[in-house]
């Protein structure tokens, strides 16, 4: 493993390498049983199955690849009703909605009001959520002085994980310095 270990400000990381995906999933639906609860929301079985299948994987998941799922498993799974689904997980804070991937993934840390900052690999596609009240906190000041104010704030950034940058290295920089062009 890496030195670097999540702290405060890291809600969900990148997947482990080798991990049994299956802690994931359970510990992620008690903590939106705890959330629900705690906040007075009523997970039904449909939403439950939904943020399930959100957590599927540590990559986002479309829209229609849920209704792709729950159609195979349930006939009354249709369109609308999945979305509105997505629109309750969303709104109870238990998914985020990436714009740039329309697609999305489940928080690692419901409950807590927080913006929405992910770490997204454009190599394997996997997303790790961040915190960083700092940040928020320098974005609402300069929207201030625009007279602002922020409603929600979704910040997304493309890069490539430890894993993948340690399974593809880059050429060109560190590459044989003969290999200048
Ligand atoms: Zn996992
Ligand atoms: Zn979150
Ligand atoms: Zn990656």
């Amino acid at each position: 493993m890496t030195t670097s270990k999540p702290d405060a400000t890291v809600l969900r990381t990148f997947a482990p390498e080798r991990h049994d995906h299956r802690r994931c999933v359970s510990t992620a639906l008690s903590k939106a049983d705890a959330a629900c609860t705690a906040s007075g929301l009523r997970l039904t079985p449909l939403r439950r199955r939904v943020l399930e299948l959100v957590w599927g994987s540590h990559t986002p998941v479309k829209a229609y690849d849920l209704l792709a799922i729950l159609g195979r498993e349930r006939h009354q799974a249709a369109p609308p009703t999945v979305y509105r689904a997505l629109d309750f997980l969303q709104e109870a804070g238990l998914v985020h909605r990436l714009a740039s991937m329309n697609a999305f993934v489940g928080c690692g840390e419901p409950g807590g009001t927080h913006a929405g900052q992910f770490l997204i690999c454009s190599g394997c596609g996997t997303v790790a959520e961040l915190a960083e009240p700092g940040l928020s906190k320098t974005i609402a000041a300069s929207a201030e002085r625009l007279g602002f104010e922020v409603v929600r704030e979704t910040i997304e950034i493309e890069g490539v994980c430890a894993d993948c940058r340690r399974s593809k290295p880059r050429t060109g920089r560190g590459a044989a310095s003969t290999a200048a062009k």
